[in-house]
């Protein structure tokens, strides 16, 4: 598919034209792996730039069979789309591998190589305090507006900026003229600055995959001024919303004293300009409709329903995190059924409940605490063969995962604060007959898209009561105008859309030169 046509496909009603980015054409020769791989996902815009991605993670996980070794790309999600970006314009991955060792650089696809991917090494140190503290105890729940769990140390921040310098050292070693880097994520936020300070013209662009916090509670980080100067070394900062591009604007103003332009989201440091702007993160919205609408799923979900028994099935769907507000959905499920007593043997809620940093003792605790609070509800109101709740604390794969969403009649989703919230937009995708009803936390980066939805404050537990008795009433008319709006809005912001408009935004800023893909160097 060309850009013309892709703009067609996600229904764009403005012109696309980002400097930089130009359409792949290849000859549709011998279908070759990577030519068939574009082919069942179609091809992604390319740039005039060898693309530099750098993640606290790889998308890849090496397997080791004996003495051999086999490279698996994860599957799904945003990883997906940097492996195909890099499939098609050639570049670098740069990443920690998940463990102590650093394995020597990989070539990407095995066999047909397009793109490569450097390890960033960590020892064991760095590991618990740069991974397991500063970031999981420490910006995390920073981030995530949960400042009494936040927990600090010059140790672990020293790590952080330690692992950070390691990783800016290899995009420093590796870059060439005419790069562009693209950094994921609150992981590595001090490195657009250490690469900025060798590469001054380097693009540089940084996506925030979480909340970014209002400036107030910002300050409670001992090392903000670093922090946000770090980020600041990128030509654009992406956020999933604009409130959170507009905290990050405050805090550079009142933290760092710079003149900032709400107007034109921006920050001004002398004569450069940083960008600070929504950039919404989407779904392969394609990828999850087609399996949706396949027979496979389509009986699997019919086989979901008939074990469960009742007419009415309401899921929720997360990482077992106490930023998911999942004990508060409970409480609300329980006030629900206090309140209806007519909905008792009618609905059950199944919970799938993703096992997330079982060391850590915050999500220990919170996993005995949604036991407990899982066999209150269960003692209280089983009867006769009726259990309201099944509980399954498990992580499925993309074709069970698609069954529950298309078997459910409501998804109730109430993160207490969530970056985006994805389950919400596959859940949407998955309706394929535009039916059933999404409830969904107003402080979830998706409820700005997804006006149509239920919105609830999941800190209460009488208004979740109430969504949820909406929900299981809604006229089967109005859950289809609904649905079906909000499906035409996920699939037209797709992840596709989100990698282009944001590489088009740094096109934008870095000033490209237009003219047509270099050709690829390894
Ligand atoms: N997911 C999965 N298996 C499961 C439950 C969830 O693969 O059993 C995936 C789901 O498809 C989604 C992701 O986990 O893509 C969760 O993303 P979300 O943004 O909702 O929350 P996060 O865990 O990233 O905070």
């Amino acid at each position: 598919m060309d850009l013309d046509q892709r703009q067609q496909a996600t229904g764009r009603d403005r012109s696309f034209s980002p400097r930089g980015l130009v359409a792949m054409n290849e000859p549709d020769e011998i279908l070759t792996p990577r030519r068939a791989y574009i082919k069942r996902n179609g091809t992604p815009a390319a740039l005039n730039r060898r693309l530099i991605v750098m993640s606290n993670r790889a998308p890849i996980r090496i397997v080791r069979e004996g003495r051999e070794e086999r490279l698996e790309p994860t599957v799904g999600g945003v990883g997906t789309t940097f492996l195909r970006l890099l499939e098609c314009n050639g570049g670098l991955w740069i990443a920690w591998s998940g463990g102590q060792k650093t394995p020597a650089p990989k070539l990407m696809p095995p066999g047909e190589p397009r793109f490569k991917i450097v390890f960033a090494p960590l020892s064991e140190q760095d590991i618990s305090d740069y991974y397991h503290g500063m970031c999981n105890r420490g910006l995390w729940p920073l981030m995530h507006f949960m400042t009494p769990k936040c927990h600090f140390s010059t140790q672990q921040w020293s790590r952080y900026v330690r692992v950070n310098q390691a990783f800016a050292r290899i995009a420093c070693e590796e870059v060439a003229a005419r790069d562009v880097l693209w950094v994921q994520d609150f992981h590595l936020a001090l490195v657009p600055h250490l690469v900025r300070q060798q590469c001054r013209e380097l693009p540089i662009g940084i996506f925030w995959h979480v909340p970014f916090p209002p400036e107030q509670l910002m300050r409670i980080l001992p090392w903000r001024e670093e922090f946000l100067h770090g980020m600041l070394g990128a030509d654009v900062v992406g956020f999933h919303t604009q409130s959170y591009a507009t905290h990050f604007l405050n805090c550079c103003h009142n933290i760092l004293h710079l003149d900032v332009s709400h107007e034109r989201g921006e920050v001004i440091l002398g004569s450069r300009r940083v960008r600070a702007a929504p950039f919404p993160l989407g779904i392969p919205a394609d990828f999850f409709s087609s399996l949706a609408a396949s027979p496979r799923v389509a009986g699997r979900a019919q086989r979901i329903r008939r074990s469960l028994g009742t007419p009415v099935m309401v899921l929720g769907v997360d990482r077992l995190d106490y930023t998911k507000g999942i004990l508060e959905r409970l409480l609300g499920f329980e006030r629900f059924l206090e309140q209806n007593p007519s909905w008792h043997r009618r609905v059950t809620l199944v919970l799938i409940a993703v096992p997330s940093r079982t060391k850590v003792t915050d999500y220990a605790n919170l996993k005995r605490e949604l036991d407990e609070l899982v066999g209150h509800v269960v003692g209280r109101f089983s009867s006769d063969g009726w259990v309201p709740l099944r509980y399954l604390y498990t992580q499925f794969g993309a074709e069970e995962l698609v069954a529950y969403y298309r078997a459910a009649d409501v998804a109730l989703l109430t993160p207490l604060r969530d970056g985006m919230n994805l389950v919400a937009k596959e859940f949407v995708a998955s309706r394929v007959r535009d039916d059933g009803v999404l409830i969904l936390s107003e402080f979830a980066g998706a409820a700005e898209e997804l006006s149509e939805a239920l919105l609830v404050n999941p800190y209460n537990a009488d208004e979740i009561a109430e969504r949820l008795r909406e929900a299981v009433e809604m006229a089967p008319a109005e859950q289809s105008l609904r649905m079906r709006t909000m499906r035409n809005k996920v699939e037209a912001n797709n992840l596709e859309r989100w990698s282009e408009s944001f590489l088009a935004e740094l096109a934008e800023e870095g000033e490209f030169a237009q003219g047509s893909p270099e050709a690829v160097r390894v």
